[in-house]
């Protein structure tokens, strides 16, 4: 592209929102062949809400309240899902030391000098054996797109949370307009496969990659460029890597601003259907149209 059409393209994606850093963003925006995107925060709004408390060896109000204590340590979107639903409820101060984050999994620390774990089946495995008949309720939660949350506190499984997270407003157009530009679509997430390919199913994505811990993002990204130039779209601290390895980075405005940092284009209404509107801006510089 000429430096005309560079400069004509950066001032149209500027006026709607989409930033490209660099000539180069704006070049090969409009050539890449597969669209990698995050899950929460980039797909979903980012703002999940508690939707199920299902208690196995306590009362609800104790696995509500060992949950909210915990969880109120935390930065994770699922953590503040369940500190708002706790908002709610009956308060009850607990003292909680040693919280440690276990990125991907979950986390841990002593309530009141007891031992407390939250996070997912495979993080909670190693603390305890889950039966069958809990998994069972964990996987209904998943197929309804919800992600089920484990918490056990004293060597118990008190229960679970199923926390819910909706496809952004225009998530399903976004990813419509991609497949009529012959992208291919795909979501990588840490979140488990069943919640992870019902959101899938919701949105259309081709191809779900679940189950990725956060430092193992970029790596799935390094073996899908053998098959083509990529887009990695993200708005985690966790997606950054990922950003900075994909051919283009588009960081969601909203997000991290270590994600916005790693990003070759930003998108500054935070709308997934500027990632479409990107590729066809780049596509119109290609071309020298406009
Ligand atoms: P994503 O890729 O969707 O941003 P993360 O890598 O942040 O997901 O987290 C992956 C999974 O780890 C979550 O779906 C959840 O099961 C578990 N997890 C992470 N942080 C927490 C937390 N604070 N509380 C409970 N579970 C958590
Ligand atoms: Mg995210």
């Amino acid at each position: 592209a000429t430096p005309v059409a560079i400069m004509v393209g950066n001032g149209i994606g500027a006026r709607n929102g989409i930033l490209f850093k660099n000539a180069m963003a704006l070049e090969n925006t409009g050539k890449a062949d597969i669209v990698v995107m995050d899950k929460t925060g980039t797909l979903t709004t980012g703002k999940p809400v508690v939707t199920d408390v299902i208690p196995v060896a306590a009362e609800e109000k104790q696995l509500v309240s060992i949950a909210c204590a915990l969880e109120s340590k935390s930065e994770h979107p699922l953590a503040h899902a369940v500190v708002n639903y706790g908002k709610n409820a009956e308060r009850t101060d607990h003292t909680v030391e040693d919280f440690t984050v276990h990125p991907g999994n979950g986390l841990s620390g002593t309530i009141d000098g007891k031992m407390a774990f939250g996070g997912n089946l495979s993080f909670m495995e190693q603390q305890m054996s889950i039966d069958e008949s809990v998994r069972a309720q964990a996987d209904r939660l998943a197929g309804e797109g919800k992600t089920p949350v484990y918490f056990a506190y004293d060597g118990r499984l008190l229960g679970m949370i199923g926390i819910a997270d909706v496809l952004k407003a225009d998530a399903k157009d976004a990813i419509q307009k991609l497949h009529h530009m012959g992208k291919r679509v795909m979501m990588l997430t840490g979140d488990n496969e069943r919640t992870a390919q019902a959101i899938a199913a919701q949105a259309g994505v081709d191809q779900v990659i679940a189950n990725v811990l956060p430092q193992d993002k970029e790596a799935n990204i390094r073996k899908l460029q053998g098959k083509g130039l990529v887009i990695m779209v993200g708005d985690g601290i966790n997606d950054a890597p990922a950003l900075t390895r994909a051919d283009i980075g588009i960081a969601i405005g909203a997000g991290t601003d270590v994600a916005i940092d790693a990003a070759d284009v930003v998108l500054m209404k935070s709308d997934i259907s500027d990632v479409p509107a990107a590729i066809h801006l780049s596509r119109k510089v290609l071309k020298n149209i406009h």
